[in-house]
């Protein structure tokens, strides 16, 4: 994690902070309400911003899509609190599968962790999970050896769907040689504290209904609408028919106004919802509204001269001339801002035993390539995309710390 006070002190223009949650934007009155959720409150805990222009960048929360139990008995994989109440579970999975007298099939269950949902974040976690067992808990907790099972689960025919079919060929033979089992045309109906109820399409197209007992169970299957979007939603007519996010249109303007942007997760242009979309996204309003300000000075200043030019007489009045030219000439350059165009730098995913897949873009082409080189390359490719050297240098070191010492399993 960055701190935001962190990026901006190094910014040049003044940007007011409020550590706040937004619970409710009212565009009509062009009224953003805050409120302080932190646990140490003073005298003012809500208050509002009002705005001229508005950027929306709020992301998403997980999608259940309604399924029972998801919500209540499902670890999330978001924030930075997710990770550790996984790291928590797992521990705690751990300690009391290996309580005295624990029976053979509560220690089986409790040992089962189950990750829903087959995409790069599912992927990801079920690898550096069976990682975790394979190079720390099996040293640490030699007698849960043989009841520690990693399941990955999903509904559609298989895994990683963006990916290349050579890709997803590539992953799921290396999660058959790590030992994850993939179960893919498997849809999760209910869950309990518990068990999982699932159906699974068989091969000839007939449905089985099946229970999968878990010890920790980790929902990562995509994104749904933040309460304060829909919200914004229903206030603008426009947005009627949109479901997913605020539908934008190529300059990233919520369709149905004039002065609200959206990017990134909570915002619909058809692409993935990926920081990868979201930071270029961000880089082309800033871009923009540079070019809005600049355009307005300039602006201003051409009034200016125009009213000294009408003045002016001689060598003075050509001078003048000779500057609103000058400024006219930046002005178009200055104009000259294109629709928002994503470029997409490839998919890179981590498959567990020092191993990645990653889908390149390369010039007109992509290159496909899976194994221990592409995950040096994805160690590198995500260590020069930490925002500073700050962060750069922490992730490097607690990958030394943790190649030396073994993972961080503390639980508090
Ligand atoms: C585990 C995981 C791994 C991923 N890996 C990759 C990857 O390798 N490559 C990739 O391109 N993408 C990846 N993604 C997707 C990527 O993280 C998101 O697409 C990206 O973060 C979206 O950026 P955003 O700014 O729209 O939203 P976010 O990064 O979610 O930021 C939104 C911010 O708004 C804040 N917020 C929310 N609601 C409010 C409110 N009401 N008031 C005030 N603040 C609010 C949140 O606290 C958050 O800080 C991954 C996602 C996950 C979950």
């Amino acid at each position: 994690m960055e701190p935001i006070r962190n990026i901006l002190r190094h910014k040049k223009a003044t940007v007011k902070y409020y550590e706040a949650e937004a619970t409710k934007v009212d565009y009509a009155k062009k009224v953003v309400y805050i409120n302080d959720e932190s646990e140490i409150k003073g005298d003012v805990m809500s208050t509002e911003v009002p705005f001229d222009m508005l950027v929306v960048g709020v992301g998403a929360e997980n999608a259940t899509f309604g399924i029972p139990g998801v919500r209540e008995h499902s670890c999330f994989l978001k924030e930075v609190g997710d990770a550790q109440q996984i790291r928590k579970r797992i521990m705690d999975c751990v300690e009391t599968a290996s309580f005295k007298g624990q029976t053979p099939d509560e220690r089986k269950r409790l040992l089962h962790m189950v990750v829903v949902g087959g995409g790069p974040t599912g992927v990801e976690f079920a690898g550096e999970l069976q990682d975790f067992f394979e190079q720390d808990l099996k040293k640490w907790v030699p007698e849960i050896v043989d009841s520690f099972h990693v399941t990955l689960v999903e509904a559609l025919p298989n895994v990683l769907p963006m990916f290349s079919k050579q890709l997803i060929d590539y992953t799921e033979k290396s999660f058959k040689e790590e030992s994850i089992t993939i179960r893919t045309k498997t849809m999760v109906k209910n869950v309990t504290d518990k068990a999982i109820e699932a159906e699974y399409t068989k091969p000839d197209g007939t449905k089985e209904k099946e229970i999968m007992p878990y010890g920790l169970l980790v929902w990562a299957t995509g994104n749904a609408l933040r309460p304060v979007v829909k919200d914004l939603m229903a206030q603008i007519p426009a947005q009627k028919d949109s479901r997913r996010g605020l539908a934008v249109n190529e300059y990233l303007v919520v369709n149905g106004t004039e002065n609200v942007w959206a990017v990134g997760d909570c915002a619909i242009a058809n692409y993935a919802p990926t920081a990868q979309v979201a930071s270029q996204e961000g880089a082309f309003l800033a871009r923009l509204f540079n070019s809005l300000a600049k355009t307005e000075t300039i602006n201003k200043e051409l009034a200016g001269l125009s009213e000294a030019q009408a003045t002016a007489a001689g060598d003075k009045r050509t001078q003048i001339f000779e500057e609103i030219k000058t400024l006219q000439r930046s002005l178009k350059r200055v104009k000259q801002i294109g629709p928002f165009e994503y470029s997409h730098q490839g998919s890179l995913a981590y498959i567990g035993h020092d191993k990645a897949v990653a889908d390149i873009s390369w010039l007109s082409g992509n290159i496909a390539s899976g194994g221990t080189i592409t995950y040096w390359f994805w160690k590198s490719a995500y260590v020069n995309m930490c925002f500073s050297w700050r962060n750069r240098l922490l992730v490097c070191m607690d990958w030394v710390k943790a190649s030396l010492f073994g993972r961080d399993v503390s639980r508090e």
